[in-house]
């Protein structure tokens, strides 16, 4: 059995969205029904839909940045009730055995992370987004969201927050670390706001000066533009980690030159085509060239309470389930400061 619930739906990878429904399973044993409060649009839904990344089974419901509450749970679940605020990240299952997955880095799964969209579920059916009013999900992908996060901002803490969190904690931002921040978007913007929390000397470096006293304003300690040539003079050499948000192809020799001995620069952007990195760049001061993907669920947990404990929230502007397309437009121009979130009470109708 399935119940048929309304839903945001991409018909195909070139036409607009439009105002549909899913199907839903049945809740198992194990399993958590969420009824949707909030959705965050993330850049990877955009690239999903229009095959970025692989041709996709349509018609598809994106979406994983999802917070709502529970409204039933099955027989054997454990970790929730009724009522509780709760969030879903970019993985709703994984195989639960592989090293990666006994390490908590689910993300990472051997066997093959399930995503929260456009995924082939361990029943065969194709994952379906949090553009929707409800999902299932397995009570081990089900994140608690702290009542002193703002409900409508929590979101976007379960794929920005955490892509950017995971890097920052692993390779240790703190006090004493110069971290810099590539690009001021929904992850970079992320960035900033964390590693300030963590006590990190933070940078923001932008393509022009425009985003300055927003980046300030976040966090940010000092900030320059990319476009100006000199920033890549005066840096060189300063940064023990560097995060890169752009998801588009940047002058990555000359951003390596910004690092510190030892320092490591870490792409959670992920551009279509491949870098040429020159490895004197890297063998000149033991220099890493690092990747990140998301973070497994036990690292959400603590991402969502380290941020209700320091009072971390994303910047958001809110939309209706009607004016979805016209946000993905905005999305592709980088015109949004810094994330939208949909009014899921919009689509119930
Ligand atoms: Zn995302
Ligand atoms: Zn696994």
């Amino acid at each position: 059995m399935t119940t048929v619930i309304p839903a945001i739906v991409a018909p195909s990878a070139t036409e607009p969205l439009f105002l549909g429904t899913i199907e839903r399973r049945d809740v198992g044993a194990k399993d958590v029904r969420i009824d949707i409060r909030w959705a965050g649009i993330c850049h990877s839904d955009i690239h999903t839909v229009q095959g970025d990344w692989g041709t996709q089974q349509y018609p598809l419901t994106v979406g994983h940045e999802i917070v709502g509450t529970v409204a039933e749970v099955g027989s054997e679940v454990t970790k929730f009730a009724v009522g509780d605020r709760v969030g879903v990240g970019c993985l709703v299952n994984s195989c639960g055995e592989c090293e990666n997955c006994a390490s908590g880095n689910e993300q990472h799964c051997l066997n093959g992370a399930i995503g929260t969209y456009a995924a082939t579920d361990v029943d065969g059916t194709i994952t379906q987004g949090g553009y929707s009013t409800g999902v299932v999900v397995t009570e081990d992908f089900v994140l608690r969201v702290p009542e002193a996060i703002p409900y409508e901002k929590a979101a976007p803490l379960l794929c920005a927050g955490i892509t950017t969190y995971s890097p920052l904690r692993h390779w240790n931002a703190g006090p004493g670390k110069r971290v810099a921040v590539v690009g001021l978007g929904g992850l970079g913007h992320m960035a900033v706001k964390i590693a300030h929390a963590m006590g990190a000397d933070v940078t923001v470096l932008s393509r022009s000066l425009s985003k300055k006293d927003d980046a300030l304003a976040l966090g940010a300690d000092h900030y320059f533009a990319t476009e100006d040539r000199e920033t890549f003079r005066s840096l060189r050499s300063s940064f023990d980690l560097i995060i890169n948000s752009v998801s588009a192809a940047i002058d990555i020799n000359s951003h390596l030159n910004l690092l510190a001995m030892n320092g490591t620069l870490v792409n959670v952007g992920a551009p279509a085509e491949p870098m040429a990195v020159n490895a004197g760049t890297l063998i000149g001061g033991r220099r890493s060239f690092a990747g990140s993907n998301i973070g497994g669920i036990a690292e959400t947990q603590e991402m969502l309470d380290f941020c209700a404990e320091h009072g971390i929230a994303p910047d958001i502007e809110i939309t209706s389930a009607d004016q979805v397309n016209e946000a993905w437009a905005r999305v592709l121009s980088s015109d949004v400061r810094y994330r939208f979130v949909i009014d899921i009470e919009t689509l119930k109708g």
